[in-house]
């Protein structure tokens, strides 16, 4: 009886529902590893971030061997053709059953159904494990409609939150035996100048990651909620990259949070948790409005929307180009280290979507492009939070003033220094917006936009749909 258990974005043994479901029993385990980089391409996944989890792999497939797990790489070419290509793997195999965690995407729900009914055919289960911390089919308003805003969302979520969904599942058993001789990890070369620059500073394998929870916890949750909003701080946790990637869970560190604090409102710990509860929430938005995961607004008025399609301002705003500093500062960090801080994320894309009036699509695919914490359903959520065609978004009117915003959250401007060295001499009270002479003279471009015409032209736009 051999089991096969298929990675997602659940890079880790503890606490992997499916893999360690996968091997109660000690029958014979292989856990495989898709390389498809088409499908990657295709959903515009950063290759930062394929190559990081391509990192943390090497180490955990000698993890797997230590517990004599096989470790196996699926070829695969496209989204399509991924199921046949696992079908090949379990007849070649002898598979006789399959175990994966439930990812919440259209394209995969698709695929997932599409396997059942095939391995169904040549009677092989398929065992699907929900991946959030409570089922998403679990969580309703009182009249049994599912939430579509965030705070009664979190009260609910908080009230149903017992320790059993809170219980984290050892690493998957040792089977005594290993089935298969496992696979190389499959070479992925990096082209862009800058990932190779910056796949160094994220650092791999479980102990690494845990570590970097643990210091967080220790140093720094305490101040989470009066430090986080300032860019030039190391103060929030960064581990968006190894959630993403599932290299820790979501559940664990509630779990241990918990264990460490009491989740009282008003402290860095629950501000944290909160943000972890809406990295939750955005996934059960996926899952329950699938429309939000084929490209469309949340809200259906605004498909209706007519965006600007100005090439140069969208590459002007992709390259950090559009003289202000912040921004530019903000996109900068996104392409030279493939990560951004959240409120520069939010100012960003609320300055694409109203001060340029170009589609959250365009920005939605080129942050996917460039993160190393690339995540369907928190980017989309991000992107159509900030552009307020989403689920519990800004209103269209609140417009973040970029400058004020720089004044406010990085007052010295050590941030925008940092990332910009031609303005690493402009004195405090200019460094936000400095004058067009001095830009003149140090090479600094001028503001592709009038913020004040462009506010104005962004509310006609809403405000007419
Ligand atoms: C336009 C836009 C796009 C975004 N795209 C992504 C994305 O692709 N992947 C991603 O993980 N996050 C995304 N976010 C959310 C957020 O910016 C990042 O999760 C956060 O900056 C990661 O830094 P951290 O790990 O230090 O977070 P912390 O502040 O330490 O928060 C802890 C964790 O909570 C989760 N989290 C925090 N803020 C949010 C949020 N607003 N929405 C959902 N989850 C959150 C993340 O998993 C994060 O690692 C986006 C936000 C915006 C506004």
């Amino acid at each position: 009886m051999k089991k096969l258990f298929i990675f997602s974005n659940d890079l880790r043994l503890q606490d992997n529902t499916a893999l360690y479901n996968a091997s109660l029993g000690k029958n014979g385990l292989i856990a495989a590893y898709i390389f498809n980089p088409e499908k990657w391409d295709n959903q515009n996944d950063s290759p930062l971030k394929i190559k990081f989890q391509l990192n943390h792999l090497h180490q955990l497939k000698d993890e797997l061997e230590r517990k004599n797990i096989s470790f196996k790489v699926i070829h695969a070419d496209g989204i399509k053709r991924e199921v046949d290509q696992i079908l090949n793997f379990v007849s070649e195999y002898k598979i006789n059953e399959v175990f994966i965690n439930r990812e919440y995407g259209c394209n995969e729900r698709l695929r997932d159904e599409n396997l059942k009914s095939e391995l169904g055919e040549i009677n092989v289960d398929l065992n699907i494990f929900d991946s959030s911390i409570i089922n998403p089919e679990l969580i309703k308003t009182g009249t049994g409609n599912y939430f579509r805003v965030f705070t009664p969302y979190s009260k609910v979520f908080r009230a149903e939150l017992t320790e059993k969904d809170l219980a984290i599942l050892p690493e998957p058993l040792d089977q005594n035996l290993l089935v298969e001789e496992s696979d190389d990890i499959p070479n992925y070369e990096l082209t862009d100048e800058n990932f190779l620059n910056a796949i160094s500073k994220y650092p791999v394998g479980p102990e690494t990651v845990n570590y970097i929870f643990e210091q967080f916890v220790k140093d720094k949750v305490s101040e989470y909620k009066k430090l986080r909003d300032f860019p030039s701080l190391d103060s929030t946790s960064k581990l968006s990259p190894y959630l993403t990637s599932g290299m820790i869970s979501a559940k664990y560190c509630l779990n241990k949070l918990l264990e460490t604090f009491d989740d009282i409102p008003g402290t860095g710990q629950h501000a944290w948790m909160n943000e972890i509860l809406w990295r939750e929430f955005y996934k059960y938005i996926i899952f329950h409005f699938p429309r939000v995961s084929q490209s469309k607004s949340f809200s259906e008025k605004y498909d209706l929307m007519k965006w600007r399609d100005d090439e140069k301002d969208f590459q002007d705003w992709c390259k950090g180009r559009t003289g202000i500093p912040l921004i530019d500062a903000a996109m900068t960090q996104l392409n030279e280290t493939g990560w951004m801080h959240n409120r520069l994320r939010m100012v960003v894309a609320m300055f694409l979507t109203k001060n340029l009036l170009i589609d959250w699509r365009r920005g939605e695919q080129y942050f996917m492009k460039r993160l190393i914490d690339g995540d369907h359903a928190s980017n989309n959520g991000g992107w159509q939070w900030s552009a307020s065609t989403g689920v519990d978004a800004a209103p269209y009117f609140r417009i973040f003033n970029p400058i004020t915003q720089s004044e406010k959250f990085d007052k010295k401007g050590e941030f925008i220094k940092k990332f910009i060295p031609v303005l690493k001499d402009v004195p405090e009270k200019l460094i936000h917006n400095p004058p067009n002479d001095f830009r003149l003279n140090i090479s600094y471009p001028k503001m592709i936009v009038d913020l004040k015409e462009s506010r104005k032209r962004a509310l006609e736009a809403f405000s007419n749909i």
